[in-house]
């Protein structure tokens, strides 16, 4: 991990580096903020940027043999907690039981939340926590020499699901640390741990994400419109695994669209009107929001099998269609053609007009793919 891979947070990432090049790393650490501000993310690229043997002045160096680990998070001197559930096979569960999955986790997006950490180790129903026999792991990790760097590195992710015992021992550790050890605790309600353990580490507070940087990052990474960006910021709030969320159910909401709009033309095409009649009833289940994207998407669609068709075979790559779209249109840009694509894309219009205005929607899309049936039996000639 490194630090400009993080979204924002520049001020908190100048801090620890600052503690590193003036050799003031403190041994017990709490980092402490709100889900998706990017903690866990910042206590793993500080842990890294303290190992790197090719640190510059802002960042890790990313390749050197100890990156080159961190980046899959297997670095022989990182070691992780996290809370884990019990089985039937496990009674006793420690991190290490689970760390195939932890790495999954982190490799997945570092700004994961507690809830989603659950539904992947499928323990949404029950009780995950950092169990007592964890504590006796720690310590005899922590009193192995290190492997290969100059400090051992323990991240304590969610410290505050750390029952009372294992509090209690890990609280020994963080007084008569074993010789270069750090510990990184990366929590989100602070109050809820033993306030012992709070008084001996040093507090990091990291808030969340401010809103420029949200922007700055998504528009590194998507080629989407100012406004789109700005309205994804506005309902993220500061928290990245909520932009993540968002772009997720977009995907969705696409693929969702594919399928409706694949399956209102195949339908149309072979004039199944009695399938078109239980496909007109299936696709206004959906709400308004719904309705009017998935004209907007079809417009779309339409517009490039139509491009599609009439450009030549080194020219196809100008249009711009995902993978499973270019599947479909091969056999389906044919039918959009000179003599078809403007009416079509008025009919679609229209319904986009109408649904706007709330009118009755089995009606619109009932009209809708009638009027498809006689366009696309339009000769192309
Ligand atoms: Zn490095």
């Amino acid at each position: 991990m490194l630090f400009k891979d993080i979204a924002g947070q520049t001020v908190i990432k100048q801090k620890l580096i600052a503690s590193v090049i003036d050799n003031r790393v403190s041994h017990a650490q709490m980092f402490a903020g709100p889900e998706g501000s990017g903690k866990l993310a910042l206590a793993v690229a500080y842990a890294q940027y303290i190992s790197c043997t090719d640190r510059s002045i802002g960042d890790s160096c990313g390749v050197c043999p100890s990156c080159l680990k961190y980046k899959k998070f297997i670095h022989p001197d990182l070691h992780f907690v996290f809370p884990v559930i019990k089985t039937a096979k496990l009674s006793k569960p420690v991190s290490d039981d689970y760390i195939k999955e932890w790495r999954e986790f982190l490799s997945l997006s570092p700004y994961h939340s507690y809830q989603e950490w659950l539904t992947l180790t499928n323990a949404e129903n029950q009780q995950a926590g950092i169990f007592a026999h964890e504590s006796s792991e720690i310590i005899k990790k922590l009193n192995m020499k290190t492997f290969e760097s100059e400090y051992k590195v323990m991240i304590i992710w969610m410290p505050e699901k750390m029952n009372i015992a294992t509090a209690n021992k890990l609280l020994k550790m963080i007084e008569e640390p074993p010789d270069k050890t750090l510990f990184i605790l990366v929590s989100e309600n602070t109050e809820q741990i033993i306030n012992t353990i709070r008084s001996r580490t040093q507090l990091v507070k990291i808030l969340k994400i401010d809103n420029q940087s949200l922007f700055d990052t998504i528009k590194q990474k998507y080629n989407f419109a100012d406004e789109k960006i700005h309205e994804i910021v506005r309902l993220a709030d500061g928290n990245f695994n909520k932009v993540n969320q968002i772009l997720k159910s977009e995907e969705q909401g696409e693929s969702t669209d594919y399928e409706n709009f694949t399956k209102m033309m195949r339908l149309c095409y072979s004039v199944k009107i009695p399938e078109i009649v239980e496909w007109v009833d299936q696709i206004t289940k959906g709400g308004r929001e719904h309705h009017k994207n998935f004209l907007i998407y079809s417009l779309r669609m339409l517009r490039e099998n139509f491009i599609l068709n009439l450009s030549s075979e080194h020219q196809q790559n100008i249009v711009y269609l995902a993978n499973k779209e270019i599947d479909f249109a091969r056999n389906f840009s044919k039918f959009i053609h000179t003599n078809n694509i403007n009416q079509l894309h008025d009919e679609f219009n229209t319904a986009l007009k109408h649904i706007e205005r709330n009118g009755y929607d089995k009606l619109i899309f009932l009209d809708l793919a009638l009027t498809t049936v006689k366009l696309l039996k339009i000769n192309p000639q």
